[in-house]
């Protein structure tokens, strides 16, 4: 017999499957014995003193489980079959290239960066010679900005259906099934290159191409119609080209896509970004704040998550990607700059846990015109806090009650950010809009939970690369660029979706879009 039931347990019963099993048994009166336990959904309510987790389990009584946890997805051979280009292998590169095969169309997939296994040498590289390489980083490669990340897989996104696929097909390549029942589910950085090189070995198994170190540098345009790529090659910078139509899915950090695009004159325009800097407190701390126990989070919790958001003069000020028992890591794509970001691995188990902490910032609110205007405005940022530091990636930082307070840190906390820190007056350099709102932020944030605002935890500078500065306009309908067929912009950094789910739920509409275009315009007779 299978049957659902929805209980609250401690942490310590949530813990185990035989612990469940005992619960169930005593709670239920189930007198037959439960043969298998399986956690439909995870969440956990840490809002009063005493914890508990809420859980949906199927139990299994006097048989075993024969049905499948998750439906999979059968990737046909696709060789000989209609090409579609796609431009970057991120999270919406890559889910494209995934629905295509299921489409029966052959992706070929045209990625800068380098395999996600090579790509992890330059990335150690940052912090031991101080030096970005501005093909291969914590931006470009295989994986895109999702491959060495927190993994956080939830999303605002409200297509239950179409985020469920994407937690499906993650499994399907090796990720836990835990991400299917957590409420909020997360890979961890150390589980991730796996799970992406299994996407990349389902695309070539199924006949597609992945052209790594392959920097499309301009599109292939007859007309109205986008009809393919010129891309170069590394090491020696050779020339190629690629046919069909393109789906760009080059994130929000191809600057030289975007020059591009306002140089040639395709409609794109300025979008509103967040910026500020990251947080860092201890782990520990974090726990005893959200789990309101000096003990933190015991034995039987993971790494504590939180969520803050507020309003300072008529601008969001809030917490985003935050990543609990994580590293604050160098996220730059070129010289001179200073970015950093998030990420954690799968246990969550490091000492620090930090956020980003991030003002809204609209075009308005940014002097200048034109397109570019918000993306000119994060490389003034970026360039103005690598002048701060030591013109390497040794990032400016302050106390947290220091820049509250306006002053100085005389020294700063050990930090999980590896180039390095070095005391600044962030208070003094950001610009006003964005540190007195911050200031602001922290005291209401301080006020909410005890703690927080705390000389304990460090800022760093500077967090720029929140969500797209630029959105390359599309219709609505056929997610086709406004003005050129055959070119559908795609994921963050088209402007339509910030987050590894949103950016592959996009990446699955953009295939089926160019499905459906394909099969209008008859191009090929195969179809
Ligand atoms: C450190 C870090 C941590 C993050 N943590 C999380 C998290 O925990 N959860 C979450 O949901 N989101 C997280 N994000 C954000 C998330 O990674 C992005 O929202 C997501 O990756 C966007 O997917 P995308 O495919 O649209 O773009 P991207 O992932 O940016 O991929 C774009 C790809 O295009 C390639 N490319 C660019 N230009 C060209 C060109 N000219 N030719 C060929 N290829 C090109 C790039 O190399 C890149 O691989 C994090 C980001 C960073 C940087």
């Amino acid at each position: 017999m299978i049957t659902d039931y929805q209980i609250r347990v401690t942490p310590e019963v949530a813990a185990s499957q035989e612990a469940i099993a005992d619960y169930l048994s005593e709670e239920k009166a189930i007198t037959a014995p439960i043969t298998h336990v399986r956690i439909l959904k995870r969440s956990i309510d840490a809002r009063q003193r005493n914890i508990f987790v809420n859980l949906t389990v199927r139990t299994y009584i006097g048989e075993e489980p024969h049905d499948e946890v998750f439906p999979r997805v059968d990737y046909p051979d696709v060789s000989g079959r209609p090409e579609v280009v796609v431009v970057g292998a991120g999270p919406g590169g890559l889910f494209a290239a995934l629905r295509l095969i299921e489409q029966g169309l052959r992706p070929i997939v045209v990625e800068r960066g380098k395999d996600v296994h090579e790509r992890k040498k330059d990335l150690a590289a940052i912090s031991r010679t101080q030096t970005v390489d501005e093909e291969s980083n914590y931006c470009f490669g295989e994986g895109g900005a999702g491959a060495y990340s927190d993994g956080k897989l939830y999303t605002r996104s409200k297509k239950r259906g179409s985020v469920e696929k994407i937690l499906q097909v993650f499994c399907q390549h090796g990720a836990s099934t835990a991400i299917l029942a957590d409420a909020h589910p997360h890979i961890g950085t150390d589980r991730l290159p796996a799970v992406i090189e299994n996407m990349r070995n389902t695309i070539l198994r199924s006949g597609g191409e992945v052209h790594f170190q392959t920097r499309m540098t301009r599109l292939l345009i007859h007309g109205n119609r986008v009809i393919g790529i010129e891309a170069q090659q590394a090491p020696d910078g050779h020339e190629v080209s690629f046919r069909g139509p393109v789906i760009l899915a080059t994130g929000h950090s191809a600057r030289d896509v975007y020059r591009y695009l306002d140089a040639e004159h395709i409609e794109i325009e300025a979008k509103g970004i967040a910026v500020g800097v990251r947080l860092e407190h201890p782990a520990h701390l974090i726990d005893q704040i959200q789990y309101h126990s000096r003990e933190g989070r015991g034995r039987f919790l993971p790494a504590a998550e939180y969520s803050f958001v507020t309003q300072v003069d008529g601008r969001g000020v809030y917490s985003f990607c935050m990543c609990p028992g994580g590293f604050v890591i160098p996220a730059a794509t070129g010289p001179e700059q200073i970015v950093v970001n998030g990420m954690s691995p799968a246990n969550r188990g490091t000492r620090w846990s930090n956020s980003g902490m991030v003002v809204e910032t609209r075009p308005e609110d940014v002097e200048g015109e034109g397109p570019l205007k918000m993306m000119c405005f994060q490389e003034q940022l970026e360039r103005l806090c690598w002048q701060q530091g030591n013109r390497k990636q040794t990032a400016p930082a302050q106390r947290m009650g220091d820049f509250v307070n306006g002053r100085l840190s005389a020294d700063l906390p050990v930090s999980s950010y590896a180039p390095g820190l070095i005391a600044s007056p962030l208070h003094f350099w950001l610009p006003t809009g964005i540190s007195h709102r911050l200031q602001e932020g922290f005291r209401t944030f301080g006020h909410h939970a005890r703690g927080f605002l705390t000389n304990d935890a460090v800022m760093i500078g500077v967090e720029t690369r929140t969500s797209s500065p630029v959105r390359i306009v599309r219709q609505t309908e056929t997610l086709q660029h406004v003005r050129l067929e055959g070119l559908f912009p795609c994921g963050e950094g088209a402007g339509y979706a910030g987050g590894i789910v949103s950016a592959g739920v996009d990446g699955e509409r953009c295939a089926d879009m160019c499905k459906a275009y394909l099969s209008q315009n008859h191009t090929d007779r195969r179809l």
